[in-house]
């Protein structure tokens, strides 16, 4: 059960009368529930319906109608007046019996996970290191804020890890495999609530991204993509993009948005795009998308200044 601490949110919007509520996909099936502990305390409520990536993702329109506008599950990124962000962790039991059983074989273990499980890393190191791992829990820098949090666009607490391998808490593989592209180490993923373990590839992935970028290697006229969501802009890193590109003879524009979506993109004459915003819809997405898009170090790579050994995980730190 995911649980939130609404009296230290309560203690911050005192005296407020107006708020908003933002919450990403995996919780808006609580609006209601949660709307409504807001209301009986007398405040006048206004859910967000903009997209909710994350942290980055504030909804500045509906911040200007409010008093406060409440950013649930996420840890601060972009710190702005009205805007409180309401973590939220999972309420749930570590079985040492089954961790027992995970077959990691490597002594030197570091871990990581999405904010979410991150309360439980402590007591995890505690359960490993009792089984005779080394564990390192670490916290990274810029905007991921607890210990052993990575997020999609941030694996910087396994800079320089000295670990053997990692071992990652939490859901999916996304997080995972970015961090096998970061780290270059084994990595190991476990769901506490599916209780799947296993070790995970990055071949697959690193192949298919392998293949888009030869896809765009004949091709001259592209647009840089840049968002204007506030975690996510930018700017700077579009215009140097767009000066290198230039220098080697394409036809590069910058195309600001504030959501990247395929229907955004459709009638403009680029043949690929180079995605500044958010790293999960370049390498999530990319199959929505009709045309090809890359990650900044993806399309360094296209332009022969980047090796592709050395491809990297897009990150914003
Ligand atoms: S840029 Fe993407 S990965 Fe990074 S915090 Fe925002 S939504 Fe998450």
């Amino acid at each position: 059960m995911l649980r939130y601490d609404i009296d230290r949110v309560l203690e911050k919007i005192g005296g407020a009368k107006k708020i908003g509520l933002q919450l990403p996909n995996g919780l808006r099936f609580k609006s209601i529930e949660i709307a409504k502990i807001f209301e009986d305390k007398g405040f006048d409520v206004f859910v967000s319906g903009e997209s909710c990536y994350g942290a980055c993702d504030i909804d500045l329109e509906l911040l200007k109608e409010v008093d406060y506008l409440l950013h649930f599950c996420h840890t601060p990124i972009v710190e702005m007046e009205g805007v409180v962000y309401v973590p939220c962790f999972y309420d749930l039991e570590l079985d040492v019996e089954e961790i027992a059983k995970l077959k990691i074989k490597e002594k030197r273990i570091a871990l990581i996970s999405t904010a979410q499980y991150t309360p439980k890393l402590k007591e995890l190191k505690e359960i490993m290191e009792s089984f005779g791992h080394d564990v390192e829990l670490r916290k990274g820098v810029g905007r991921v804020k607890l210990e052993g949090q990575v997020l999609g666009c941030n694996y910087s607490v396994l800079k320089n890890t000295k670990a053997d391998a990692v071992l990652f808490v939490g859901d999916g593989l996304f997080h995972a495999v970015g961090a096998s592209i970061y780290s270059k180490k084994k990595v190991y993923t476990y769901s506490p609530i599916t209780r799947e373990f296993r070790v995970v590839s990055n071949e697959d992935f690193i192949k298919k991204r392998y293949l888009k970028i030869s896809g765009v290697l004949d091709k001259h006229k592209a647009a840089i993509i840049v968002s204007t969501k506030s975690g996510q802009k930018r700017l700077s890193l579009a215009l140097k993009l767009k000066k290198l590109a230039k220098e080697r003879g394409k036809d590069v524009d910058i195309l600001v948005l504030n959501e990247v979506s395929p229907q955004k993109l459709e009638n403009f004459p680029y043949e690929f795009y180079v995605n500044t915003a958010c790293p999960r819809i370049t390498y999530d997405d990319a199959n929505l998308f009709k045309k090809t898009i890359l990650t900044p170090q993806e399309f360094e790579i296209a332009l022969g200044l980047r090796d592709w050994e050395d491809y990297m995980i897009d990150e914003i730190l």
